[in-house]
C-alpha cells in the first residue's frame, strides 16, 4: 500500500497506524498540515472494506479539514482519524480509551472530535487519557447545529447580495433540503429575516414541524430541486449537484450545509457555465466548527456568534476571485485557502 505514491497523498505532515490487538483497535490518525495550529478533525469509525480504502478516506478527509480551517480563519490545521470496525458491533470502553492514547501519543499536533460512527460520548470517553480532544459535553460548546445554520444564513445572504444585488432577505425565495438539525434552525433564521420557505425530507415529521412553525411550503423529495426560487439550500446528503438534478436546477443559487455538495469537481464547472453562484460547501458550513474553537471556560458566545458571520465577508471574497478570474467559485475556494495556509508557513 503506497503512502507517497498514493493518489490522495498531499504533502501530509505525519501518517500514523495504531493497533491494540487486545480491544481490537486498528486506527490511522493524518496529520495533513499544522502551519496554523494543531490539526483538528474528527474521528471517524467505519467498516471499510479494507485497510486501503480507510487510507484513502483519512487522507482526503485530513486534506479537507486543512482548507476548512484555513477559510474558518482558525488558528487550526487539519487531521482526521479513522477507526476500521463496525459501530454498531465493534465499540467498546477499552477500544475508545486505547484511541484516546493513541491520540495522546501525538502530543497535541492533532485534536480529535466526534464523526461519523463516533458520538459525544466516545468522545468523552478518549477525552479521559488525554486532553486533546473537542466538542465533548465536558468541553463544553454543545450541538454544533444552530452554529452551522447562522453560517448557512450569513452564506446565503452574500449570495443573495452578489448575485441578486439584494441586501435584505425579504421574500426571498428559498428550498431547503432536509430540515433535521441544520435545516430546521436555517428555516428558523430564514423565516425571521423574512424569506418564502420551501422544504422537503424524507422524515414525514419534520416536514410538518417546519410548515407548522414556519409556514414552509411542503414538496416531495424530488421536487426540491424544481421549486422556483432564488436559493435551493441542501442541508441533507452529498453528491446531490450531479448530472440528473443540474439540468432540474431553477434557483441561480446554491448555499446549504450538506457535505461534498458536488457530485465531481466538474459540477461545479457546469454551475459556473449556467450562471448558478454556488457558496463551496466547506466554506459556508464551517459554522459548527467556528463554534467549538471557541469553547473552554472562557467561551465568550458573543464572539463566537461574530466570528461565524464572518463566513459572509469570505465567501463575498471568493465569489469577487471567482468573477474575476473566470473558475469556479470551488477552485477560488481552494487558491484562497492554500494562500492562507502557505503564508503562514512562509512567514514562520
Ligand atoms: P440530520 O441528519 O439531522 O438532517 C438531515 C435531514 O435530511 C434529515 O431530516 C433527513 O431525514 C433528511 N434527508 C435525508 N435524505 C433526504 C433526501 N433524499 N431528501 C430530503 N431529505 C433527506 O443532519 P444535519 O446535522 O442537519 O446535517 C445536514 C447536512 O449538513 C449533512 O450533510 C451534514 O454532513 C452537514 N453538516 C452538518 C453540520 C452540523 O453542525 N450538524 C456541520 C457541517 C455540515
Amino acid at each position: 500500500m503506497p503512502i507517497f505514491a498514493h493518489p490522495e497523498f498531499d504533502g501530509h505532515q505525519e501518517v500514523v497506524f495504531g493497533h491494540d490487538p487486545q480491544c481490537g483497535l486498528s486506527a490511522i490518525i493524518a496529520i495533513h498540515n499544522t502551519n496554523r495550529g494543531p490539526a483538528l478533525g474528527g474521528c471517524r469509525m467505519w467498516p471499510y472494506a479494507s485497510e486501503a480504502e480507510a487510507l484513502t478516506d483519512v487522507l482526503r478527509l485530513a486534506r479537507g479539514m486543512t482548507y476548512k480551517s484555513a477559510l474558518a480563519d482558525l488558528p487550526l490545521g487539519g487531521g482526521k482519524a479513522v477507526i476500521i470496525g463496525d459501530p454498531h458491533e465493534d465499540k467498546s470502553e477499552a477500544l475508545f480509551l486505547a484511541m484516546g492514547r493513541f491520540v495522546d501519543g501525538l502530543g497535541g499536533r492533532y485534536i480529535t472530535a466526534e464523526d461519523v460512527g463516533v458520538s459525544v460520548e466516545d468522545v468523552d470517553v478518549m477525552a479521559r487519557v488525554t486532553k486533546h480532544v473537542a466538542g465533548t459535553d465536558s468541553t463544553g460548546a454543545g450541538d454544533p447545529s444552530p452554529s452551522t445554520a447562522y453560517g448557512v444564513l450569513m452564506g446565503i445572504r452574500a449570495a443573495v447580495a452578489h448575485k441578486l444585488g439584494r441586501n435584505s432577505l425579504d421574500g426571498v425565495r428559498v428550498a431547503i433540503q432536509g430540515v433535521g438539525h441544520v435545516g430546521y434552525h436555517l428555516c428558523r433564521y430564514l423565516a425571521e429575516a423574512g424569506a418564502e420557505l420551501t422544504v422537503t425530507d424524507i422524515d414525514h415529521e419534520a416536514i410538518e414541524r417546519a410548515a407548522t412553525e414556519f409556514h414552509a411550503r411542503p414538496v416531495a423529495p424530488e421536487a426540491i430541486y424544481g421549486v422556483d426560487g432564488e436559493v435551493f439550500a441542501p442541508c441533507a446528503l452529498g453528491a446531490v449537484i450531479n448530472d440528473d438534478t443540474i439540468a432540474r436546477l431553477k434557483a441561480p443559487i446554491v448555499a446549504g450545509s450538506a457535505n461534498n455538495q458536488l457530485a465531481e469537481p466538474r459540477h461545479g464547472v457546469e454551475l459556473m457555465r449556467r450562471g448558478v453562484l454556488y457558496a463551496p460547501d466547506y466554506v459556508i458550513n464551517a459554522g459548527g466548527v467556528i463554534n467549538i474553537s471557541h469553547e473552554g471556560p472562557a467561551y465568550d458566545k458573543r464572539a463566537a456568534v461574530d466570528h461565524v458571520a464572518k463566513i459572509h465577508d469570505t465567501l463575498r471574497e471568493i465569489f469577487g476571485r471567482a468573477d474575476a478570474a473566470h473558475v469556479p467559485t470551488s477552485e477560488a475556494a481552494d487558491r484562497l485557502a492554500e494562500e492562507r495556509f502557505t503564508k503562514v508557513h512562509a512567514a514562520a
